[in-house]
């Protein structure tokens, strides 16, 4: 039987039986997977203590890939990120990474890059301590993600004519299309949402900007309700979905 080696960010875990767990992982090169830890309650199981929400493992599993339950072998801590867990605004904000994982991706379809944003969100939200700081992350985490789905938006042009941005006044944002609309084609659609230059523009650099440079990047409040209003819009039409994780976040008024 084949044996798998990846490192993985735990996703969800529940009982299963006498004392084993099922856990789901998101692996940066097997993608979304569920495994049967075997004997996971037991006190001097190996896995004890280390399947936890949101911690970076180095994990070993076998299984046939068309049954959908694989075993876990092995599991070494990469990242520990029990400070999540302790904290109700950083908890809520990882459990909509996760979600946003779970949307949309599918099972066994890998996407590393999907991967290294999820984990570097979660690394930067258990070092984050402000609520305000943690809304700015998880906003920079969707754009890089539904950048790394392929639904990156159309930034650099108007999607209706292929114009330059570069006119004054204000643009807009269609949210079925994925993109950008100039001062003179927002006056001839209909259903677009305003967007101001500076958040277009904001919009691309984030996309340029790697998550280790995100806190220099910060965005101004008035600039954040904007972003999070067009960026939430795009991400509910390409995951058809709506984010139950997102309520309960402290500027949860705004969005
Ligand atoms: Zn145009």
């Amino acid at each position: 039987m084949p044996l798998y080696n990846d490192t993985a960010i735990m996703i969800r875990g529940h009982d299963f039986g006498e004392a084993d767990k099922i856990v789901s992982f998101f692996c940066k090169n097997h993608g979304k997977i569920r495994v049967v830890a075997k004997g996971a309650r037991k006190l001097k199981s190996q896995f004890a203590g280390r399947l936890e929400p949101f911690h970076r493992l180095d994990i070993t599993y076998f299984g046939r890939e068309n049954v959908g339950l694989y075993k876990l072998s092995a599991v070494d801590l990469g990242s520990a990120r029990s400070a999540i867990a302790d904290d109700l605004e950083r908890f809520h904000r990882a459990c909509y990474v996760t979600e946003f994982i779970e949307l949309a991706t599918r099972d066994g379809d890998p996407n590393p890059r999907a991967f290294m944003a999820a984990d570097a969100t979660l690394e930067l939200l258990c070092a984050e301590t402000k609520p305000r700081d943690m809304d700015w992350i998880t906003r920079f985490f969707d754009v890089k993600l539904l950048n790394h789905l392929g639904y990156g938006p159309t930034l650099d042009r108007c999607i209706d004519c292929g114009g330059a941005l570069h006119e004054q006044g204000s643009l807009a944002f269609d949210v079925s299309r994925g993109g950008v609309l100039c001062a003179t084609c927002r006056r001839k659609s209909g259903r677009t949402t305003p967007l101001s230059q500076g958040a277009a523009k904001f919009l691309s650099r984030i996309v340029s900007t790697e998550f280790s440079k995100a806190s220099r990047l910060k965005p101004s409040p008035a600039l954040m309700n904007e972003i999070t209003g067009v960026v939430s819009a795009f991400r509910d039409s390409r995951i058809q979905s709506k984010m139950k994780s997102e309520r309960f976040f402290a500027g949860a008024s705004n969005l």
